[in-house]
């Protein structure tokens, strides 16, 4: 199988190469040259399947001869092994046909350990095997970088180098990240902020003289498109258990980056019957606002509690684009250049197919503590404010009461312990068992300057 850009400037890749650059050369994002789809028949067939080789049935298509069959299986086994749920992703029932997916029981508690666990044995196998190895880089402001180090653990041809913002992450975070084992793992905690770190990063990039030869940056951030694929699967998964493919199905997505949801909608496409992909966002909008009142045009970022969804545009929104506008590479690039420039405006058309599908929402603070503090008092059930957006999204958009509608649970409520606190909950919720010592566990980082120098200096003096 090959992959294009949705800028249409780049010749088809096989999947390697894709998975390694992450970004196409013409700033586009990569996608499949045709979607995989699996008959009414062959989904049926998977019924009862465990996790991982559900997975496996779902990614042989995008792989295609790419990676041995016995070799893919050993990847999946390994990115699934360390999820602390014997369902890996287990649906609880909040309500009448009303489901939530709870997909925090990886190792840093949030959805992104689903793609980022794949991708760290998928990047190392690939690397194994050309002879080659790289340095990860990625700026985190908080919550996300725990996931990339994680799936970069183990990993024997990839050193990972992760900055984050001197002493404005919270504590639970900076232990999430600086108290994980292993001698390719550097935690840099720089002075300066959030931008100033991924401005660090984009500097590096672009400029790579300061690593030794032969060694290049590798990213993982979200529009690398293994990170889209291993998500398609919970999607069935969840799919499945409720009655699919003889039923339909519908999703509420707590939306950022779009990457998420965007593999909802690939779902879809490939045969799972769903009935509607709703975009929960919080106060930053954008996306709400496109798909309600064509109106996507930026707006300052605020910082809410809700702080993954926390965007002013979502990049893997391009992917969707793509298909909306029968993947013209000339529309997307043109499209991309206003949005960019601050404002952009569909096509009736397009919006008029998005709508088909997707329905958006916009939940801000006060809705999603009251949302925490209800299920909460109702049932005792508690979650974190991503999922709490969702939810709400979810009860708002839903088109009818006979299709079930599953909400994602994108973080575990221990993560935020202050918005939960905030919602009523009268202590910090409880860390689960294999996190209980976070506090207690040693931490490894290194503090320093906002000076390219250094830091560069830095990451070339420690690669293994
Ligand atoms: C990253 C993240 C999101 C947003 O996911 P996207 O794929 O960027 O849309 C939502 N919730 C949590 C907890 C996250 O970490």
């Amino acid at each position: 199988m090959k992959y294009i850009s949705t800028r249409g400037g780049v010749a088809p890749q096989n999947f390697e190469d894709v998975v390694l650059t992450g970004l196409a050369p013409d700033g586009g994002l990569f996608v499949p040259e045709t979607l995989p789809t699996f008959s009414r028949e062959e989904i049926a067939s998977w019924a009862g399947l465990s996790y991982a080789d559900l997975a496996l049935k779902i990614i042989t298509p995008f792989v295609d001869g790419a990676i041995s069959q016995t070799d893919l299986k050993q990847i999946v086994d390994k990115s699934y092994s360390d999820f602390r749920h014997g369902a890996v992703a287990p649906l609880i029932q909040t309500g009448h046909n009303e489901w939530i997916l709870e997909l925090f029981h990886g190792p840093t508690l949030a959805f992104k350990d689903f793609a980022l666990q794949f991708l760290g044995h998928l990047l190392d196998h690939i690397l194994a095997k050309r002879g080659q190895k790289v340095v990860v880089m990625g700026a985190t402001s908080g919550d996300t970088g725990s996931a990339a180090i994680e799936g970069c653990r183990r990993c024997e041809n990839i050193d990972i180098f992760i900055l984050h913002p001197y002493q404005r992450v919270s504590e639970v975070q900076r232990r999430q990240m600086t108290t994980v084992k292993g001698d390719n793992i550097y935690n840099i905690a720089m002075h300066g902020n959030f931008d100033d770190c991924q401005n660090m990063v984009k500097a590096s990039f672009s400029d790579q003289s300061f690593l030794p030869e032969g060694r290049q940056l590798a990213a993982v951030n979200s529009i690398n498109w293994a990170r889209i694929m291993a998500q398609i699967v919970y999607y069935f998964w969840a799919g499945l258990a409720l009655g699919a493919p003889d039923r339909k199905v519908s999703f509420s997505v707590p939306t950022g980056n779009f990457g998420d949801i965007f593999a909802g909608y690939l779902a879809h496409k490939m045969g799972l019957p769903v009935e509607q992909l709703v975009i929960a966002t919080n106060q930053n909008d954008i996306l709400h606002r496109c798909i309600s009142s064509n109106d996507h045009s930026t707006r300052p970022l605020e910082q809410s509690l809700a702080p993954s969804m926390d965007i002013m545009i979502s990049s893997n929104f391009e992917r969707l684009l793509f298909d909306l506008y029968d993947r013209d590479g000339a529309a997307i690039t043109g499209l991309m250049a206003d949005a960019k420039a601050g404002h952009m405006q569909l096509s009736d058309s397009a919006l008029a197919s998005a709508r088909k599908l997707f329905s958006s929402y916009r939940c801000g603070n006060d809705g999603m503590l009251q949302m925490i503090s209800s299920v909460y008092q109702d049932s005792g059930y508690l979650m974190d404010p991503h999922t709490a957006i969702g939810l709400e999204a979810a009860r708002a958009c839903r088109s009818n009461s006979v299709t079930p509608m599953v909400t994602l649970a994108t973080a575990h409520p221990a993560k935020f312990p202050d918005a939960v606190k905030q919602a009523g909950y009268p202590q910090d919720p409880e860390l689960p068992a294999h996190m209980a010592d976070l506090f207690e566990r040693e931490e490894r980082y290194t503090v320093l300057e906002n000076d390219q120098a250094a830091v560069q200096q830095f990451i070339a003096q420690h690669i293994n």
